[in-house]
């Protein structure tokens, strides 16, 4: 099953993250999570057939079209896995505080069937935060680049100034306080 590398590296007793099962929706919605894990990173999530595809993102997304970052491409997980935000309890994979930082729909502008293969996704984010046209590219087994195209949005803002949480407006800290 899709999940089984999500699900393996939980328990499921202890951390309050979504236990992993495949569901089928026509929808594609994304979202970004801030995680303040071993190293501080974002992670974005793409619903595809019934799982979300998923990139850890160190820096995070850059509305300026210079800036390649790192997108690390991970296990898929499930479609709930959109809605957390709390702790990952220490000792737990990810241990550390998990923000929900932006979450919206997302266009696919190719087609993802044949474009996973190839290496090449190109979508467009309808986000609160992040906007616009984006491709990641993969240049090599897991490691891809996301990149800004060129579109109305291109150097729409720093999205460095958004600290808090788009579901619960919590800071970390507050977050951090009372899960
Ligand atoms: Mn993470």
């Amino acid at each position: 099953m899709k999940l089984d590398k999500y699900n393996e590296k939980r328990n499921f007793f202890k951390t309050r993250e979504p236990k992993g099962k495949v569901v089928k929706d026509k929808k594609r919605r994304f979202c970004l999570q801030h995680h303040w894990a071993r190293k501080e990173h974002f992670d974005l999530r793409l619903e595809y057939q019934g799982v979300m595809l998923s990139f850890t993102v160190p820096k995070g997304l850059s509305y300026n079209p210079v800036d390649k970052r790192l997108a690390i491409k991970v296990e898929d997980h499930p479609l709930s896995y959109r809605h957390f935000e709390g702790v990952i309890p220490e000792g737990e994979y990810g241990a550390g505080v998990v923000m929900l930082w932006d979450r919206g729909t997302y266009e696919d502008l190719g087609n993802f069937k044949n474009d996973l293969k190839k290496g090449v996704l190109k979508f467009k984010l309808k986000g609160k935060r992040v906007k616009g046209n984006w491709s990641l590219v993969r240049i090599d087994k897991c490691n891809w680049l996301i990149i800004k195209d060129k579109d109305k949005y291109v150097n729409y803002c720093n999205l460095n100034k958004y600290k808090r949480s788009i579901k619960s407006n919590r800071t970390k800290m507050e977050i951090k306080k009372n899960t």
